[in-house]
This record gives C-alpha cells, sequence and structure tokens, in this order.
C-alpha cells in the first residue's frame, strides 16, 4: 500500500538537507520497489512568513493524515524578534504536542571512520552506540503557570512548572524497556530525585514498570552525575530514559561525543508508531545558503522511518549502509573533515550515498 508521508523543509539549512533525503527516498522507490508519495507542507519561519502562522492549518490536517512526516529543522535570527506565540520553534512545539509524539529516540552512535572527528580520545568513544530516549510532550516546557511577572518587591520573576502525571511517566517507561529490550538489555532512567519531588514520582514509576520487563537491567543515576558520565565513559550505557528538560541538554552532549552534530537522526513517535522524523540539529543559519550542510542526520532520521514507522528493517539498514559505505569512501563534508578525504559539499554527499545505496542492488 502506498504510503504518505508528509514533508516539512522548515528554514535555514532545512531544505538544503530535506532535498538530499528525498534524493535517498526516490532511489529506494526506483530500485527497491517502496510505494511512498510525499506531499510538502511549510512550518518554522517559513511558514510565518507565508501565513502569519509557524504552524498553519493546513500543514496540521497534512501531517494528522500523512503515514510519517520528515522535517527538515526550524529557526533562525530572522524571526528572533518576534512574540514567543509565533517564533518559528513554536510551530515544531505544537506538531509534537498536536500529535502527541511524546517519545524522542535519539542515537548516539560514533562510526569508526569518525573517531577523529569526535573531541573525546578514541578509546572513550569508539564504538559508542547509546540510544537517548527523551520524553516530549511534557515537563517543564509545556507546565503551567508559567510566565513572567512583577513581584511583591517589584522584581521581574520568570517562573516555569515541571510536572508529569503518573501515565505520562508510564507510558514513556514502556518503550524505554521495549527499546532495551530489542539492544542490550539495559536502561538506566535519569532523574534528579533527591531535590526534585516530580522526578521522584518518576523514578517510583520507572521501577514499577521495570517489574513488567524482568530481563532488562534497570538502574538510576541523577541528571549531573549522567552528564559527567556521558563524557567520562559514555560506553556504559546502553538506553538512557529521561525527561524532556535532561533528555534536550544530555542528548546535545552526546552528539558531541558522536564527532558532529549533523550526523545524529532522531525519532519522535506517537503511541501508534506515527512519527516525526528529523535530524536533532538545528536551521544552522550560520551556513544556510552555502551547500555544505551534513545531510546524514536527516538521511538517517529516513532510516529510522523505516525502521519504526514502517517495520521495514532491511531498508532501514541498507540507507545506514550507504551511509557507512560514502563515509568508507572518503566523502566528508566540512563538519567532519578530516586529513586525506574527499571534502564535499550537501549535495555531493547524497549523490555519494544514493551511488551506494544502488550499487547495493
Ligand atoms: P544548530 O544546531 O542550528 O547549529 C549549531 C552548530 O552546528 C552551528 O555551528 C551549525 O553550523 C552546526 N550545524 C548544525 N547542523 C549542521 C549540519 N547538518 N551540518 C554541519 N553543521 C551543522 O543550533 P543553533 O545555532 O543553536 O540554532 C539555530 C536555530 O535553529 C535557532 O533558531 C534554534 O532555535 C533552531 N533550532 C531548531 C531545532 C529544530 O528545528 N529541531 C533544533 C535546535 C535549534
Amino acid at each position: 500500500m502506498t504510503k504518505k508521508i508528509a514533508v516539512l523543509p522548515g528554514d535555514g539549512i532545512g531544505p538544503e538537507i530535506v532535498a538530499e533525503a528525498l534524493k535517498v527516498l526516490d532511489c529506494l522507490k526506483a530500485e527497491f520497489g517502496l510505494q511512498w508519495e510525499t506531499e510538502p507542507a511549510l512550518i518554522g519561519g517559513a511558514a510565518y512568513d507565508a501565513t502569519g502562522t509557524p504552524f498553519p492549518a493546513e500543514t496540521l490536517a497534512l501531517t494528522q493524515q500523512a503515514d510519517s512526516i520528515l522535517l527538515g529543522a526550524v529557526g533562525g535570527t530572522k524571526w528572533e524578534s518576534l512574540d514567543y506565540s509565533v517564533r518559528p520553534e513554536r510551530g515544531l512545539l505544537g506538531l509534537r504536542s498536536e500529535l502527541e509524539l511524546f517519545a524522542n529516540l535519539r542515537p548516539a552512535i560514533l562510526y569508526p571512520q569518525l573517531v577523529a572527528a569526535s573531541t573525546l580520545k578514541p578509546e572513550v568513544v569508539s564504538g559508542l552506540d547509546i540510544m537517548i530516549l527523551r520524553e516530549l510532550t511534557g515537563g517543564i516546557y509545556f507546565g503551567k503557570p508559567r510566565g513572567r511577572r512583577i513581584n511583591e518587591q517589584g522584581e521581574r520573576e520568570g517562573f516555569n512548572t515541571l510536572v508529569y502525571s503518573e501515565s505520562e511517566i508510564r507510558r514513556i517507561a514502556h518503550i524505554g524497556f521495549q527499546i532495551a529490550r530489542k539492544r542490550n538489555q539495559r536502561l538506566c532512567s535519569v532523574d534528579k530525585a533527591n531535590v526534585l519531588e516530580c522526578t521522584e514520582l518518576w523514578r517510583e514509576v520507572v521501577i514499577e514498570v521495570g517489574q513488567e520487563y524482568p530481563d532488562v537491567t534497570l538502574s538510576h543515576m541523577y541528571v549531573d552525575n549522567a552528564a559527567m558520565q556521558l563524557v567520562r565513559n559514555p560506553k556504559q550505557f546502553d538506553v538512557m530514559l529521561t525527561d524532556n528538560l535532561f533528555g534536550d541538554i544530555l542528548s546535545d552532549c552526546a552528539a558531541m561525543l558522536s564527532g558532529s552534530i549533523g550526523m545524529l537522526p532522531s525519532a519522535s513517535l506517537d503511541k501508534h508508531g506515527k512519527g516525526l522524523y528529523e535530524p536533532i540539529h538545528g536551521s544552522a543559519p550560520d551556513i544556510a545558503g552555502r551547500g555544505i550542510a551534513n545531510p546524514i542526520a536527516t538521511i538517517l532520521s529516513l532510516a529510522m522511518m523505516l525502521r519504526y514507522s514502517f517495520d521495514d528493517e532491511i531498508n532501514a539498514r541498507r540507507v545506514e549502509q550507504a551511509v557507512i559505505a560514502a563515509l568508507d569512501a572518503g566523502y566528508r563534508t566540512a563538519d567532519i573533515d578530516c586529513e586525506g578525504a574527499r571534502k564535499v559539499g550537501t549535495a555531493q554527499m547524497g549523490d555519494a550515498i544514493v551511488a551506494a545505496l544502488r550499487a547495493s542492488h
């Protein structure tokens, strides 16, 4: 049956990197018989410029009907002075919450070809393969009350609320245990239970859910220690389960372990496995329009789409192997460049991956 993919290129380097993922998709259709159709829509600053809102109703309708969503990135300096309610990032937050994409999967893998691109010592990071699972629709980013006010002393004051219900914790914990089951059966839940009541409940509920998964070894770590351990000895982790705020920070930290933020894909899933797939990086305004952005994170996001939304492990691996083959052949964008490499731009990297994919047929 034909699958419908909503394609939201967004802002900055978004359209450049999404174009390369679409080349890979076209190749999968032509060479491996995938029956997918794509339909583009606006989001973020591009949507604001065209319609006055970063998340137009047509985009919501398309993403609701589609089987899956591929997104580039949103945001940029041009829109930074806008009111919060219409900033590009609100479009993305709106999409995640409207579709209830509560489970954010962020793998951090260090390909052996890129060991030199990491800022950490090779023995600390080589062979790294961890999965950070971040709760995405709850916690302090959405908790109410929130805002700014003048307090009784006449001072400006800002406030946000960290809140999680038991059911929100339970559903993300189940996903964490299920992912760990398919990997190395180890789940480390990250919290700050020594200080925050909300995360004390988080730990309690994760332990309860863990009783249904006796084959998975559960451990707990305070977030400050987790940040330290991620750079000290990241290979100790298999799956890390985090709330929204801690996951945001830790996954960017893990991104650096793997050489470049341009290498890391992500998936955000709803309870039926429908997903939004996007690179973890932003719109990189500093390099937008120059044709030098790394498209690999977006292409690997497409591979995650095949695996998690369409249960197509064979083609997911084909795409991942094609990325490895392009790296093996020495192709490098500027962010992962090294001595002796074949330095290429965004489109040439996409072409190299497509050529490797075609050659694997
Ligand atoms: P960023 O991820 O856009 O860029 C950080 C650094 O990484 C920059 O030096 C950039 O050039 C580099 N970089 C990012 N992606 C790259 C790629 N594919 N290839 C090579 N280099 C790459 O983060 P930022 O600069 O903090 O944010 C820029 C804008 O993006 C802001 O408006 C921010 O709100 C937005 N943002 C959006 C998302 C998203 O759409 N999911 C995520 C993070 C930030």
